[in-house]
């Protein structure tokens, strides 16, 4: 069950050995970077300032405009001849970032996923489809490479084209997929169209679902559709990408591999660490990259360390489902809202589709908020009184939890935009 039995399960104390070990190696190594050298003598801090790994704290922050200010090559801390692949973030909050990695990192990062992948239950025999996006996006290749390690038979369909997805599925058996979850329930309506049923017609087992935030809701109302069991993958590509976060079979939480990252919750205003198991940002320290280590990168993606052992035996500490980035934050009439508690209330409405969009408005002074919901296609026609109630349960539930009343505007199934990349769930239009 284990794919690297010795260090999934390494005692804590030996693995916060490991830790320190690492972690110096890679001070030295980001030392060399255009920016880290800068940075460490600035402020007269290196190497020497470690003895314990504690002392990270004495080191600054790095941001993803740090990143965007040293475009392109102002973090590499090898000789460029030793750089074998370029990836770059996807950009959903902005330009986007690239990193690099040496020959040595793309074996490391394989390897996380096999474990991964491993620890969720994909064999070699599993036939893969990769539904992700292949090229500057880090879900196609870095999942590819690892379920090749596996020794699993990989069909890399990239993302979109969702009847070519399906017959892929059908015609080869795919026991398991990788999907972004707003993806895989976009898929389900076109499994609706071609009459299949997604769980009678065809074999797959097993789903990473990654790459945005995602309720458990969504997760359950993934599995009933497709009767697979899903699990949470989180990665982002200034840490590799996928294969840093994953769900164990237990599912509650994803061991995060502190093997290879160093991970601090901070609150996101004071910056100062929060108590173990509360609530805050993820920062975390590359312990293993050499072509492009981060020291104490800002993930701004929220969530808390589960301080209790886990039962499947790994010790590498577990954090909670990300629940949104902290620049995902609406806030609206002095109200601070996350799309995250629009989705979990409308996943627990019967009647509610697979998707749904936020808009803001400004009209004067007035701000105001529209929720538009997909809403299954039998509420349209006849009777239209069915479709007013939904609509009044919607309003009455969605204040009840953010305190505000939205407007709610109820559509067809698979009538809200989708791209083939991470869903878009707010539209502000306030700003002028
Ligand atoms: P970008 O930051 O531009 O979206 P990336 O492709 O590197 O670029 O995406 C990483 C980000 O995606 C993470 O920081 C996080 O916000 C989000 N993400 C990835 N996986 C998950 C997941 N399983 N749950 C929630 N959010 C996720
Ligand atoms: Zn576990």
């Amino acid at each position: 069950m284990y794919w690297e039995k010795e260090v999934e399960t390494m005692d804590r104390s030996k693995l916060e050995a490991a830790q320190l070990v690492a972690l110096q190696d890679t001070l030295i190594k980001a030392e060399k970077s255009y920016y880290y050298g800068k940075t460490f003598q600035e402020k007269g801090i290196g190497v020497s300032s470690v003895k314990s790994l504690l002392d990270i704290t004495k080191f600054p922050f790095t941001t993803k405009d740090d990143l965007r200010e040293h475009w392109p090559y102002g973090f590499t801390a090898v000789p460029k001849d030793e750089l074998v692949r370029m990836h770059s973030s996807s950009g959903t909050t902005g330009r986007a970032t690239v990193v690099f990695h040496t020959a040595k990192d793309i074996a490391v990062w394989t390897n996380l996923l096999a474990r991964c992948l491993y620890m969720a239950g994909m064999r070699k025999g599993d036939i893969f489809q990769n539904m992700m996006t292949y090229g500057l996006f880090t879900g196609g290749l870095g999942f590819h490479y690892g379920a090749e390690k596996i020794g699993a038979l990989v069909i890399p369909a990239g993302a979109g084209n969702s009847k070519r997805q399906i017959q892929l599925m059908r015609d080869f058996t795919t026991t398991a997929v990788h999907v972004i979850p707003s993806y895989a329930l976009h898929l389900s309506t076109v499994f609706d169209e071609l009459k299949l049923d997604p769980r009678k017609d065809t074999s797959v087992k097993i789903a990473f679902l990654g790459a945005e935030p995602h309720t458990e809701k969504m997760r359950k109302k993934i599995e009933e559709i497709y009767g697979y069991k899903a699990f949470n993958s989180y990665g982002l590509s200034e840490m590799n990408g996928p294969g840093v976060a994953f769900e164990c079979p237990y599912q509650e939480g994803m061991h995060i591999w502190e093997d290879s990252f160093l991970v601090e919750i901070i609150d996101s205003k004071t910056l100062q660490p929060v108590p173990d198991g509360e609530e805050g940002e993820l920062v975390m320290t590359s312990l293993q990259k050499e072509g492009m280590p981060l020291i104490r990168y800002r993930t701004k993606d929220l969530t808390r360390i589960i301080p209790e052992p886990c039962a499947c035996g790994r010790t590498h500490r577990r954090i909670e489902r990300i629940k949104g980035r902290s620049d995902d934050m609406l806030i609206l009439k002095g109200v601070n809202i996350f799309p995250m508690q629009i989705e979990k209330k409308l996943m627990d409405i019967p009647g509610v589709g697979t998707n749904f969009l936020i808009i803001l408005t400004r009209e004067g002074y007035n701000d105001d908020m529209t929720v538009k919901v997909e809403v299954g296609k039998q509420y349209f026609s006849g009777d239209l009184k069915q479709l007013e109630k939904l609509k009044k349960k919607i309003i009455e539930e969605l204040k009840g939890e953010i305190l505000i009343t939205p407007k709610v505007e109820l559509v067809e199934p698979d009538s809200i935009p989708k791209g083939e990349g991470k869903a878009v769930r707010v539209i502000d239009n306030r700003k002028e």
